[in-house]
């Protein structure tokens, strides 16, 4: 099987060929940092970077361009707030992204352009929609004529005229029809602005992508990534105004990754703490979560909570336990079976082996299933336990265990399982004891100190419904996971 990719437009997964040979360009949206990156926005980037080793795996020179929405109208509002300049605010939070990228094991794009590095060619590809008529300007305003492209609609499935109905003109808006949408937007006094043919103003949000994604990636690029909730109307409104810009076919690939959702409900600010990506790693490693984003297909919707991330967490550790014994048995000094031979285990094992490398790329290859591809190694780890019992402390099948070794080997390249790679999975560390359980804790020894067996009790039992147990010692009170699932 090859590399087969969703398509928006078919509705069908296609085969992927790269617009030009050995080359892939893909533009990720980038945040609007008007506030702290969360998880929502993580998951994103996680799933991009995971698509972008897959590609660069399967030997594709990437190029990545990621953007940063630097000016805004709520950057303008928070630093208002604040008494500060909007590149206070904006570079604050790109300092943030950076910091939890680097957490979460994700590569570096090759370009992070801004907004506001960019007006000049955004003041000319918003003229040029202008000379052809796709564009008008209207009290300092320029909106993009909706109905000037006959293809409005069809990456996110809708029809101009069942749109008409679900918009309004809002107050302070001079369009000619409700539809459109801005480009430019004039800028009120002590407002930041920059200077163009209609007045002192800034871009409107959609037009920045168009116009940073074809001036690094040319006018038909191979990949475009971004949270679900962006498809309409942004890009949407991204293909209106590129084809329409330059008379070329836009995008060959949407990679929009699905929402998370606590309940049934879609996470807002409103979720309060376990929201902010700074709160979640406090509170899970790093390699958790990433493992926990990856461990559904990126389109699909993340059913999200601390619950869900314990799970995740004791998944993670199984799969670092197959990968630590097979580092042991490995290394231990058992006699090899002779080369060109392998035992009765050691057959099995090698068939097992060939299984779940083919499961593991036919999944990446079905639209980067990474969850498939994670469960070809949870099946991996589950054969070599089977060898371990089979073959005893005695045998050593060293070719099928090689190949499993290098399964896992590639596995992380791809999914990026751990910043350290296999010497990473394979160290024993320590276990993270949330905040809150410790908290617990110290709640509990005071209530000791003070006698108070019930209260004591009562915080034991709240500790173990976390998933730790509390042990009394001479120095004190210890807490530690309770026991770790069996494999
Ligand atoms: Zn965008």
């Amino acid at each position: 099987m090859a590399l087969h990719v969703y398509d928006h437009v078919t509705r069908t997964r296609r085969l992927f060929e790269p617009i030009r040979p050995g080359k892939v360009g893909m533009y990720v949206c980038g945040m609007t940092v008007q506030d702290k990156p969360h998880v929502g926005h993580m998951f994103a980037f996680v799933a991009c970077d995971m698509i972008r080793r897959y590609l660069e795996h399967l030997g594709y020179a990437v190029t990545h361009v990621q953007n940063f929405t630097d000016i805004d109208d709520k950057i303008i509002v928070k630093a208002a707030q604040e008494g500060v300049d909007f590149r206070v605010v904006s570079q604050r939070n790109i300092d943030l992204y950076h910091r939890y990228a680097e957490d979460l094991n994700i590569r570096p794009a090759h370009l992070y352009p801004l907004v506001t590095d960019h007006i000049p060619e955004i003041v000319a590809f918003i003229a040029g929609l202008v000379a052809k008529d796709h564009a008008y300007a209207s009290g300092g305003d320029v909106y993009f004529r909706v109905r000037s492209w006959d293809e409005y609609g069809f990456l996110s499935g809708r029809h101009v005229d069942d749109m008409r109905s679900g918009v309004r003109i809002e107050v302070g808006e001079a369009k000619q029809d409700p539809l459109d949408f801005a480009l430019w937007k004039s800028a009120a006094a002590g407002e930041p602005g920059w200077d163009s043919p209609w007045g002192r103003g800034r871009p409107g949000w959609h037009i920045e992508c168009s116009v940073m994604a074809t001036k690094y990636l040319g006018p038909h690029f191979d990949f475009h990534g971004g949270g679900r909730d962006l498809l309409f109307p942004h890009h949407e409104n991204e293909c209106a105004q590129s084809c329409c810009g330059t008379g070329q076919k836009y995008v060959n690939f949407w990679l929009h990754n699905g929402l998370l959702f606590l309940g049934d409900k879609k996470m807002s600010k409103s979720d309060g703490n376990f929201f902010a990506m700074g709160d979640v790693l406090a509170q899970f490693p790093a390699e958790v979560i990433r493992f926990f984003l990856l461990n559904a297909h990126f389109r699909s919707q993340i059913d999200y909570g601390e619950e869900r991330l314990r799970e995740a967490g004791a998944a993670y550790e199984r799969l670092r336990r197959g990968v630590r014994r097979l580092a042991e048995r490995r290394a231990s000094g058992a006699a090899p079976v002779p080369e060109g031979l392998l035992s009765g285990p050691g057959e099995a094992l090698a068939k097992a082996v060939r299984e779940h490398r083919r499961r593991f790329f036919a999944a990446m290859d079905d639209d980067f299933n990474s969850a498939g591809a994670i469960g070809a190694l949870f099946g991996l780890v589950r054969d070599l336990n089977q060898y371990d019992a089979a073959a005893g402390a005695e045998l050593l099948d060293a070719g099928p265990l090689d190949e499993a070794w290098a399964l896992f080997g590639e596995a992380d390249a791809i999914l990026g399982l751990h910043r350290d790679g296999l010497a990473g999975l394979t160290a024993v560390a320590e276990p993270v004891v949330p905040q809150a359980v410790l908290d617990l804790a110290a709640e509990r020894d005071a209530a000791r100190a003070r006698r108070d067996w019930a209260a004591a009790d009562g915080l034991r039992a709240k500790i173990a419904e976390l998933g730790f147990t509390v042990e009394d010692g001479p120095g004190g009170s210890a807490v530690r996971p309770a026991a770790a699932g069996a494999d």
